[in-house]
């Protein structure tokens, strides 16, 4: 039975990570992602009922889970160097004239092009197959390990195909492609957050989580060129990506070989404006002696390659005039400089408005109206201004003074300490707050209110019948249906769905409110954990950092947002027409004890008395908390046999108990 079982698991764990390949590295599904999900499920179960044929490889562990206090150092067995950067066809001449000058004049070189991908380098160990670590550039000596984090990026394999070197590392970039980036930004935005930046710093800034978790659930990429290593079994850098490919690495196919410098060029050219087409951020092209042997002759600078350089693409630049500067109000009262612009084509399109972020970024420019200004659309969505052409400032050009008051309310706008948006306090006064407010409000991932959307709401506010959230409660039927396009059908389709809405679970209800830095992940936090919003709103700020991902900036946001008398009197009518406040009773485990109320519990390892699942329950229904990863928060850790890195992790931290199931039970009778 145990063997046929063991044999089940292993088939789903193949069958699975052939799946992912195909899916994130062949970029070719050969089954939907339903299908997928079950047999995923299927596996996680049978994993959850047979913890003894764990496998820290296995294709379950990719949506990660545990959590990592302090990334340890690790030192490179091979240096990670750098690369010396050219910027036209001379730079370049000059360093083919200095690898003939080596290699000597009858050299036959041969030179390898790929494209510069931009994101955050990499390196990561395979022996035997098996993904050992993965650890960042750092300094070039030595990195930190992120090894549970890059086990979460799907494209990269666990396990190997093929034949491969015993021992060796990978290096390559961790990129965020556009298109996952974009939807990242749209949700912070809808959050009432300060967007991303860029995708590279992204990308980066993901590998530091400390929430594996949080790494799986962003759609990073890995994209792999270069081997290191003892044995590697190759001749020239083509055939190492050849190979690298074949073990089952995501390895881009723009990569060529020439014989001739001008044909490097040539490479350089087509890239240099067929990149934007690219799903993924490229800056340049890397050009790399193909010859190991000639590379090794060539050897390195104290920092870089001698037989590799980069040849740098322009961020592309064009100059417009700067027309004016108008300032966007955000659901949460943010304000936001736009600069118009006369309009210019960029990278195949036309550009009539960039960001000016803020008023720092302003004086920074020292921008006025009426300059010769340069647009950028790098790695950013939005195009930027970078800069000013004082040789065309105009006589009459205006200096910029940053807006004092709202442009839609007239409210004198306020800075906080620490923050570089300025904003406009006027919440209840100011129609664009307002209405974006209601519009989160019913958003299908808050109250989900059908038939209003966000003209309908703006309507209904400029006819003076919502102001807040809760006069949706308010609307009758016959104060809709004078109303333009309307009828008495809409009318009822609104009525029908703000009544439908006072079922919607307290969850949504919580992340509807639009609290500062509350999102959909946050609220669920919360709700699960204090359960009504009376303990929400009397929570301490120490109570809230309690709670497992609720840090600091979170904390004082709720604070500050439940200490405001106007948010008290919402609540409160929102309460009196009867919206959900609570956890659903039925979600509610029967408390049979408070015996662990206030306290925090992880399972491990493979446990013997209990199932994890049970022992979960077990906790909930006795008052305490599971966290899903060993952190500062966590009181108990339970260690079933062979326990493996989360006791190890729990011993260095120090604070955490670490009891024995039957410990575990003892503490509930
Ligand atoms: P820099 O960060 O400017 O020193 O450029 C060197 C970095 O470029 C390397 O450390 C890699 O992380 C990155 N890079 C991106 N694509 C490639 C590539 N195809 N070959 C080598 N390095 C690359
Ligand atoms: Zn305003």
């Amino acid at each position: 039975m145990s063997i046929e079982i063991e044999k089940k698991i292993q088939n789903l764990r193949k069958e699975l990570q052939e799946h992912n390949y195909n899916y994130y590295v062949l970029d070719n599904p050969l089954i939907s992602d339903f299908e997928f999900d079950i047999k995923l499920k299927e596996l996680q179960q049978l994993e959850e009922d047979h913890p003894e044929f764990y496998d820290e490889n296995s294709p379950t562990l990719r949506v990660g889970g545990a959590v990592t206090d302090k990334f340890n150092t690790v030192r490179h067995e091979f240096r990670m160097y750098s690369l010396d950067n050219t910027y036209n066809k001379e730079e370049l001449e000059d360093w083919e004239k200095r690898l003939y000058k080596v290699l000597g004049e009858e050299a036959d070189i041969e030179y390898v092009c790929e494209l510069k991908y931009d994101g955050a380098s990499i390196s990561i160990r395979y022996e035997n197959g098996v993904l050992k670590q993965a650890i960042t550039r750092g300094d070039g000596f030595q990195g930190d390990d992120v090894t549970t984090n890059i086990k979460t990026i799907k494209s990269v394999p666990l396990k190997l195909k093929g034949n491969y070197p015993d021992k060796f590392d990978i290096r390559g970039e961790i990129i965020l492609p556009f298109e996952g980036f974009q939807k990242m930004n749209e949700e912070k935005i809808a959050n009432g957050e300060e967007p991303y930046a860029n995708p590279r710093n992204t990308a980066s800034g993901s590998l530091k989580l400390q929430d594996s978790a949080e790494v799986a659930k962003r759609p990073l990429e890995c994209l792999l060129y270069f081997l290191a290593g003892d044995y590697l079994g190759v001749e020239t850098q083509f055939e190492s990506l050849e190979k690298a490919r074949s073990w089952g690495f995501k390895v881009p196919k723009i990569s060529a070989k020439f014989k001739t410098i001008s044909e490097v060029l040539k490479f350089v050219n087509e890239w240099d404006t067929k990149r934007f087409e690219l799903p993924y951020e490229t800056d340049g092209v890397v050009i790399k002696v193909n010859s190991y042997q000639q590379q090794e002759e060539l050897g390195y600078t104290s920092k870089a390659p001698r037989w590799a350089v980069a040849y740098k693409f322009k961020a592309e630049q064009v100059e417009t005039i700067l027309e004016s500067v108008t300032y966007q109000v955000g659901r949460t009262g943010a304000i936001t400089p736009v600069a118009n612009l006369q309009a210019v084509q960029i990278a195949g399109t036309t550009v009539r408005r960039a960001s000016l972020h803020n008023a720092d970024i302003i004086d920074k420019l020292g921008v006025r109206i009426g300059d010769a200004v340069y647009v950028e659309k790098g790695g950013e969505i939005i195009p930027k201004i970078v800069g000013v052409n004082l040789e065309k400032r105009p006589k009459n050009s205006i200096e910029l003074e940053y807006a004092t008051h709202c442009p839609e309310c007239g409210t004198e706008l306020m800075r906080k300490e620490g923050e570089a948006a300025h904003y406009c306090p006027n919440e209840e006064g100011c129609a664009p707050q307002i209405v974006g407010k209601v519009e989160h409000f019913i958003s299908r991932k808050a109250l989900d209110i059908d038939g209003l959307g966000g003209e309908t709401i703006e309507l209904l506010y400029k006819n003076n019948l919502i102001h807040n959230v809760a006069d949706l409660y308010e609307l009758k039927a016959e104060q809709i249906i004078p109303l333009e396009r309307m009828a008495e059908k809409s009318a009822q389709n609104i009525i029908e769905g703000v009544k439908a809405s006072k079922k919607i679970p307290f969850e949504k209800v919580l992340y509807g409110l639009g609290i500062r830095f509350v999102g959909e992940t946050v609220a669920k936090k919360l709700v699960k954990h204090f359960k009504t919003i009376d303990a929400i709103q009397k929570a301490t700020y120490d109570e809230l950092i309690e709670v497992d991902d609720i840090g600091t900036r979170i904390a004082e946001s709720l604070i500050e947002y439940f200490e405001d008398e106007k948010h008290q009197t919402l609540l409160n009518r929102l309460q009196n027409y009867g919206l959900q406040f609570k956890l659903n009773e039925e979600d509610l485990p029967t408390l049979e004890s408070t015996a662990l109320e206030g306290k925090t519990f992880l399972f491990t390892g493979k446990l013997t008395l209990f199932t994890r699942n049970e022992a979960q329950i077990m906790v909930e229904k006795h008052g305490g908390t599971n966290l899903s990863g060993v952190t500062k928060k966590l009181n108990y850790l339970v260690a079933g046999e062979k326990a493996g890195s989360k006791l190890a992790k729990a011993e260095k931290l120090g604070t955490v108990e670490v009891l024995s199931e039957q410990q575990f039970l003892d503490l509930m009778n």
